[in-house]
This record gives structure tokens, C-alpha cells and sequence, in this order.
């Protein structure tokens, strides 16, 4: 499914064409893709809030499939081996940022399905380096680990209070639905807002203490109750409500690429008192192993609904207007 120039997903900007399979050089290995999740950063390039990085570019970074050759340098993965190609594609591993383990803010870096083709195909590449081996088992319950996972793992990190205090998800799709069971099974108290009561619904099914219905009046004039809170919607109001709900000391982070405007902060009421805002970028390699560790030790239960490579822009357009009941993932397989 290959964009050629971004606009409204309502216009279908995806076009289903034949292409040539890439071949894989020096360390880069090519992937049958199996499963490619659907990641609101797709509906971003697809929709030009980020500009693709490529005149023509096969979007998706939530890839999981086998190896189906391998570039002359490749010396630890052999064709078969399951493996997934996140989002984080490359990085440079010289600048200042590469040389002090925060690759994720490499400037030169490369991402999947953005400024690399990615995985709404049947076959993609990616770098040795950067693939991930994956266990074998439905590849459609992986396909969100990728991203969603990984990044909300790298916000619930920065956002994580003292232990057992209590954690806001801002915005429930699929990173939140993820990241929320880390949470609880890490012992904290989790609290879910969403504009969709199928996503609370979701999240109370998945342990949340309470659940609220953000826009509505049923937040206005509540104390803060948090210890930390975690935003995914990419909308600027949301990071204000989250603030006003977090207690002094706590922190917001926010596991978002692209947000709207921010409005206008009152410092005294909802910045002072140390509480911190901080944003999220990407992730490091480590933060990918580290999550996909937990995962399988805390048995992580992912909601997905499959759907053809072909429906690629029905995917998104759901993923829109708030259709999506945790994470919808591609069957790229059939195409
Ligand atoms: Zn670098
Ligand atoms: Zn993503």
C-alpha cells in the first residue's frame, strides 16, 4: 500500500500496487511480513501532519514476519527466523547523543514505513541491528508490541511515580491498552480517560481502578488524584487536563510524535509545585529488549482486530474517528 502524496485518509491516499522486493544489502535483512500494525504515527505521514521523508513511501513499523534473505554482512539471524522491525529503523552511532545510550535522539536516524519503506507490504527491510527477535505465536498479538508497546513503555517509564501510587492513561488505543497492564502488574493503580466509552470499557476489563470520559464536565473541578500520568491523544487540551489532574511532584509525559497545539498553562496552579512535562522521542534499542522482556513475563494480552492489507486506508480511517477498540493489525500475508 504505497502513498504517493498525503491527504485526508477519507480520500483513500493509499494506492495498492505491485513492487519490485527490495533486495537486502550489507547488514540489512529482508522480512516476509506476516502482521504490520496500524499506529496513529501512520495516519500522520499518511495525512501530512509529518511529512513522508520519500516521494513514494510504504508506511507501517509494527512489522512481524521471518527473514526471507539475507544482506553479505548478516552474521546473527538466518532466513526463518521470526523477528519484528520497529519503528526506530537505524541510528548514526557516532553523535554525541548515539555515544551516551540516548540513540533515540540521534538525529540522523531512520524510521520504518517513513523515511524507509515500511511494513503495509508483503515484504520490507530492515538493519541487523535493529531487528528484534520475536517468539513464535500469533504475529497479530506482537504486531503492537512494536510500537505502542515499546514507546509506551518508554513514557510509562518517565511518568512512573513512587511504587504503588497512582498512574493516568490519557487517550486509550492501542500503546495505552498496553502500557496499562505494565503498570498494574507493576503494582500501581491505573485511571483511564478517553472520549470513546468502548475504550473504557476496555480499560476497565483490563484493571483500571476508574475510568472517566474525558471532554465531559465530570472532570472539571476535581482535585488531583494522580502520581503520574502518561498522554497519548494527540491533542494539546488533553496535556492540560492531565496536569490538572496530577499532584505536586508528578510527572506528565507524553507518548505522542505529533501534537496540537498546547493551550496557555496557569504555571502557578498547574506547573509549580515541581510538577514536570516532558515529551517522549522514539525509542533506544534497549528500551525495545527491556519491554519485550516484560511482555512475556507478564504475559501482556494484546486486543486487536485483523483486517487485509488491502483495507489499509478503512484501518486507518477507523483508527480516525476513535473505531478502534485497542489495536487494529494488517494481514499482510494474503496480499
Ligand atoms: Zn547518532
Ligand atoms: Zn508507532
Amino acid at each position: 500500500m504505497v502513498l504517493h502524496r498525503p491527504s485526508p485518509v477519507e480520500s483513500t491516499p493509499l494506492r495498492l500496487e505491485e513492487v519490485e522486493t527490495p533486495a537486502p544489502r550489507g547488514a540489512e535483512v529482508l522480512v516476509r511480513v506476516d502482521r504490520c500494525g496500524v499506529c496513529r504515527t501512520d495516519l500522520h505521514v499518511v495525512e501530512g501532519d509529518l511529512p513522508p521523508r520519500l516521494p513514494a513511501i510504504v508506511p507501517g513499523h509494527e512489522i512481524v514476519g521471518q527473514v526471507a534473505a539475507l544482506g553479505s554482512d548478516v552474521r546473527s539471524l538466518a532466513v526463518g527466523d521470526r523477528v519484528g522491525i520497529p519503528w526506530l529503523h537505524s541510528t548514526c552511532g557516532r553523535c554525541e547523543f548515539c555515544a551516551t545510550g540516548r540513540e533515540n535522539l540521534c538525529d540522523q536516524k531512520e524510521f520504518t514505513g517513513f523515511s524507509v519503506n515500511g511494513g503495509y507490504s508483503q515484504y520490507a527491510v530492515g538493519d541487523e541491528g535493529y531487528v528484534l527477535r520475536l517468539p513464535t505465536g500469533d504475529g497479530a498479538h506482537f504486531a503492537p508490541f512494536l510500537c505502542a508497546g515499546i514507546i509506551g513503555y518508554r513514557a510509562l517509564k518517565a511518568a512512573l511515580p513512587r511504587p504503588g501510587g497512582r498512574i493516568g492513561f490519557f487517550g486509550f488505543g492501542g500503546s495505552a491498552h498496553l502500557t496499562m497492564q505494565l503498570a498494574i502488574r507493576q503494582g500501581y493503580d491505573a485511571v483511564a480517560y478517553a472520549r470513546d466509552p468502548q475504550h473504557l470499557e476496555l480499560a476497565r476489563k483490563l484493571g483500571a481502578s476508574a475510568t472517566f470520559l474525558s471532554g465531559g464536565s465530570s472532570l472539571e473541578g476535581r482535585a488531583p488524584t494522580l502520581d503520574g500520568a502518561v498522554v497519548f491523544a494527540p491533542a494539546g487540551e488533553v496535556v492540560v487536563q492531565a496536569l490538572r489532574a496530577t499532584k505536586k511532584g508528578g510527572t506528565v509525559s507524553i507518548a505522542a510524535i505529533h501534537m496540537s497545539p498546547i493551550p496557555a498553562i496557569d504555571y502557578d496552579r498547574w506547573l509549580f509545585g515541581e510538577r514536570c512535562l516532558r515529551s517522549v522521542e522514539a525509542n533506544s534499542r534497549a528500551d525495545a529488549r527491556e519491554f519485550l522482556d516484560l511482555a512475556t513475563r507478564l504475559n501482556l494480552e494484546s486486543t486487536v482486530s485483523v483486517r487485509p492489507l488491502a483495507e489499509a486506508n478503512d484501518a486507518l480511517r477507523d483508527l480516525k474517528h476513535d473505531r478502534v477498540v485497542g489495536a487494529v493489525v494488517l494481514d499482510c500475508s494474503q496480499a
